[in-house]
């Protein structure tokens, strides 16, 4: 048995704090694949495509490239060569990410670059489909959510404590057109996989999602 970790839930659930801290405490390497999406959309905004454009998207995507790696121990991520980890996470290139990442021809160009990393390293991967499409061999599988109200209280601290002024009805309505789409969409929606544990994160702290998980981690891996 392999021994990747695979945690797929809707946004704001917590997924890449849980993921990273998981990595940590049990030595695998942690890669988010938002993070790849996202880079991807940084590439069709420059290309000045608009979001509903899927002809223009899935012919643009075959030129560009994403790559990973590891800078002290932290994901970088690389769009044709330029390292745009830094202009991932915000709210446009989370837009567009949503929306692309529902085209076929764009979740084909991360495959590959998703199944190679796992091949080649133990890893925590996070996302929406890694547990039913990307390693459905995956050693443990999680479902993480939380409430829509935890979410967004979530959200809008997070954007408070950098100074960003968050208005809570648009983001708690942000994060429900986000699940509608990750959830209904024809290819790879977001789902529990039949054999993933469903963990509500949202009257836990972060330390016991990380305890949660690294028990039923070590039990699995024991076996
Ligand atoms: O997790 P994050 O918010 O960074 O992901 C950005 C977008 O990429 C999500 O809204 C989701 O639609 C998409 N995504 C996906 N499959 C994944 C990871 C992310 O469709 N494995």
């Amino acid at each position: 048995m392999n021994a990747n970790i695979a945690i797929d839930g809707p946004a704001g659930a917590g997924k890449s704090t849980i993921a990273k801290q998981l990595a940590a405490k049990l030595g695998l390497l942690y890669v988010d694949t938002g993070s790849m999406y996202r880079a991807l959309a940084v590439f069709f905004l420059r290309r000045g495509l608009s979001k509903e454009d899927e002809k223009g998207i899935s012919g643009a995507v075959a030129e560009a490239s994403v790559g990973i790696r590891y800078v002290d121990g932290t994901q970088r991520v690389f769009l044709n060569g330029e390292d745009v980890t830094d202009s991932l996470r915000n709210e446009e290139t989370g837009n567009m990410a949503s929306s692309s990442s529902a085209y076929p021809a764009v979740r084909e160009r991360l495959l590959g670059l998703q199944r190679e990393l796992a091949e080649k390293n133990a890893v925590v991967m996070d996302g929406r489909d890694i547990g039913t499409v990307i390693l459905p061999d995956a050693a443990l599988k999680i479902y993480l959510t939380a409430s829509v109200e935890e979410r967004t209280r979530r959200r809008v601290n997070e954007l408070l404590a950098k100074g960003v002024p968050a208005d809570a009805d648009q983001i708690k309505h942000d994060i429900e057109e986000r699940d509608q789409r990750d959830m209904n969409r024809a290819v790879a929606p977001l789902r529990r996989a039949d054999d993933a544990v469903l963990v509500d994160s949202s009257d836990m702290s972060i330390e016991e999602v990380v305890d949660v998980i690294s028990a039923l981690y070590r039990e699995k891996c024991r076996k």
